[in-house]
């Protein structure tokens, strides 16, 4: 039997000072002044659209994610949680996480976010190293780190993650460790320590710049994690590392296969129909202008997908085999509505290949599945 998981509110703000050349996401330079009103008008209406789907649930956690949601003052924030607070139920100690460029700082302290609500933030740091900030082509230095860090702490925000990349043009083991340990030295409460991957459509895949080979890149993620290791870090997602008790809740529900509406500029939702007994997958107008024009016509949806079994498998499996914490097979056949029957096959497979165990209703992951995770998954694809 279906039921309807906790639910999270994502809130996409697509614009940035310019477009870095590795970056893959739905995200716009922008010229001349940022639409800020007309923009805010348009997700709180998009938001009210989507309410009938949504109706008596309550909201664990709003994302604020982008592009560049720190262009945002924290006046605008503040309308927009504001009137949020109006149409939706949220829980009291709601998670409010606001995605930040360290560049982008001095549009507003984060004192004032503080006041607005936001209490977590993301720092969009990815290196301490001003050598690979400029080959990465974003728009801060390190010391603009370092200043985004203190004001978090002089605001009094403790729940603040570090974003970091590893695998960067021109970088050693050495500089990889040194951005580890310099995150470290900013006592977050979460770093996420991705690879550099060059996607399709970017210009890095356009002009690929010369990246470590794939021996050093395996030799940074092993020295980095045994650092972040030894700094009490707890590496409860692939990429994502947490003090105790301090994981991102608004993503953990992403990889738990919970719900999440999805308002902006592109935003993807998730959400459970439990009493249609479906799961659906929307997509809002990609970019900005379309999406500016849908508050005048309605059209907010690019895309919505029903999800049918085979699907559900897989989506599951792929969020979820990303987390340390075992799978229930009871917990998906609540969040797919499935029988556990129906991936009988396949847990077998991954069994028989020494991916996982499975013992009294929880799918344990090896370190061997861990290790070749996109094969883990894979399996799932039936
Ligand atoms: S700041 Fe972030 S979202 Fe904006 S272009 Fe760079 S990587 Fe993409």
């Amino acid at each position: 039997m279906l039921t309807p998981p906790p639910l999270g509110l994502y809130v996409h703000l697509p614009w940035c000072v310019r477009k870095c050349p590795y970056c893959d996401f739905n995200s716009h330079a922008l010229h001349g002044e940022l639409p800020a009103d007309d923009y805010i008008e348009a997700l709180l209406a998009d938001l009210e659209n989507d309410l009938p789907m949504v109706w008596g649930r309550t909201v664990s956690s709003i994302y604020f994610g982008g592009g560049t949601p720190s262009l945002f003052t924290a006046n605008q924030i503040d309308t927009v949680l504001g009137r949020m607070r109006g149409m939706l139920q949220l829980i009291p100690d709601v998670e409010i996480t606001l995605e930040a460029n360290p560049g982008t700082i001095e549009h507003d302290s984060f004192t004032a976010y503080a006041q607005a609500g936001i209490n977590r933030v993301s720092l969009g740091a990815q290196s301490f190293d001003d050598q690979s900030l400029r080959a990465l082509g974003r728009i801060h230095a390190s010391d603009d780190v370092e200043r985004s860090v203190e004001s978090l702490h002089a605001a009094g925000i403790s729940n603040f993650n570090i974003d970091l990349m590893y695998g960067l043009p021109g970088q050693s083991l050495e500089l990889a460790l040194t951005d580890v340990e310099r995150a470290v030295a900013c006592k977050p409460a979460h770093v996420s320590h991705y690879q550099l991957t060059l996607e399709p459509n970017t210009l890095f895949a356009a002009q690929p710049p010369e990246l470590p080979d794939d021996d050093t890149r395996w030799a940074m993620q092993e020295a980095c994690a045994e650092r972040l290791i030894n700094a009490d870090f707890e590496n409860y997602e692939i990429s994502a590392w947490s003090q105790p008790g301090r994981t991102s809740r608004h993503n953990l529900n992403y990889w738990r296969f919970g719900d999440y509406l999805g308002i902006g500029a592109g935003a993807h939702g998730k959400l459970t129909m439990a009493a249609e007994q479906k799961i659906l997958r929307t997509t809002k107008q990609r970019h900005p202008n379309r999406y500016l024009a849908a508050h005048l016509d309605g059209q907010w949806l690019m895309e919505t997908r029903e999800l049918d079994a085979r699907s559900l498998v897989f989506e599951y499996f792929l969020n979820h085999l990303r987390l340390a914490e075992p799978i229930t097979l009871s917990g998906f056949e609540r969040a797919t509505g499935l029988n556990q029957e129906q991936i009988e096959a396949p847990l077998r497979k991954a069994v028989e290949k020494g991916l996982i165990e499975v013992s009294k209703g929880l799918v344990v992951q090896t370190a061997l599945g861990r290790r070749f995770n996109n094969d883990l998954q894979g399996i799932f694809l039936v």
